[in-house]
């Protein structure tokens, strides 16, 4: 027992070398993707379940290495944020995010808003709101065409200082909305006193709508305390014909997933825009 013990032991750290060998050899090619141009962002479409009409996208980050492929954000959003890095990749999509906003705005195409992630390290961060500004300065872009994606995990650590901060990025004029919603711990005491526009339902209860009825229950409920509260809410990770027909049902605002559209690099995001508009 005590050999088999041993044995496990040496595979665990095997592994767990090997893993931390792999994010360090990510950090390290992360510190030089900037500048050699290795990140792309992808939209996906917001749909609007009552009309089919496309209101809105979300921007991804996508990271394409020249040896080892696309690597997934999952697995380098972590490593970013862990080495301080979130803070200047994330500038970097906010910049672009809000450019190809205007763009799209001046072509005729234009969108009712453009979503960006923040992450929470982003959120904590002294000059965010002065580097939201000048994204949205730089673009031109009004901030009311800004959504900003926040987590739970950015507002319950410290509740006072989330409602300074998100306070100040509504005068600036960004929409927020609270991503991945009902996997955190917000409470709703918190909840209905941040400014927030929008619930995302995640993904996770989206998936088994058909077969849970604990899932449809939990999604019905958080569709009707967003309208309670004045917020809307926009369904994740939305795949199937029967998910859609549920979300309407209940009241969804707005859906985004496979069954509408995958995130899709800049120029076909464009080409669907145009498709809609004629
Ligand atoms: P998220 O913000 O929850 O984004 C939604 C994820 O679900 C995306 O994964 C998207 O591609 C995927 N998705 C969309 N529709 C469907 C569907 O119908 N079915 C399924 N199974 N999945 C769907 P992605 O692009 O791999 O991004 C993963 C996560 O990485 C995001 O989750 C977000 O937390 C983070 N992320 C991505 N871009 C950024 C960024 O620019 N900044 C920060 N801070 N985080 C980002
Ligand atoms: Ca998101
Ligand atoms: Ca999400
Ligand atoms: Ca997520």
């Amino acid at each position: 027992a005590k050999r088999s013990g041993r044995n496990r032991y040496s595979f665990f750290t095997a592994d767990l070398e090997a893993s931390s060998a792999r994010a360090l050899m990510l950090e390290n090619a992360l510190h030089r993707a900037l500048e050699r141009q290795q990140f792309a962002l992808h939209y996906q479409a917001q749909v609007a379940l009552q009309t089919g009409q496309i209101v809105g996208a979300e921007a991804l980050l996508r990271w394409q290495h020249p040896e080892w492929g696309p690597i997934s954000p999952a697995e380098f959003i972590p490593i970013a944020e862990n080495s301080g890095m979130i803070i200047a990749i994330g500038e970097w999509v906010l910049a672009t995010a809000a450019r190809d906003a205007k763009r799209w705005l001046d072509q005729g195409i234009g969108l009712r808003t453009v979503s960006v992630n923040l992450s929470a390290v982003q959120f904590r961060h002294p000059q965010l709101l002065e580097m939201v500004s000048r994204c949205l300065d730089e673009a031109q872009l009004p901030g009311h065409r800004l959504e900003l994606e926040l987590t739970e995990g950015a507002a319950v650590d410290d509740p006072a200082s989330a409602l300074d901060v998100m306070t100040q990025l509504h005068e600036r004029g960004a929409h927020l909305s609270m991503d991945d919603f009902g996997t955190g711990y917000s409470s709703l005491n918190q909840l209905k006193r941040f400014p927030l526009g929008k619930l995302k339902i995640d993904q996770s209860f989206v998936r088994d709508v058909h077969e849970d009825a604990n899932d449809r229950a939990i999604i019905s409920a958080i569709i009707h305390m967003a309208q309670a509260l004045g917020m809307r809410t926009t369904a994740e990770g939305v795949e199937t014909e029967a998910q859609r027909a549920f979300l309407l049902e209940q009241g969804c605002d707005e859906g985004q997933g496979y069954l509408f559209s995958r995130p899709l690099p800049v120029a076909a995001f464009e080409a669907l825009l145009h498709q809609q508009q004629s």
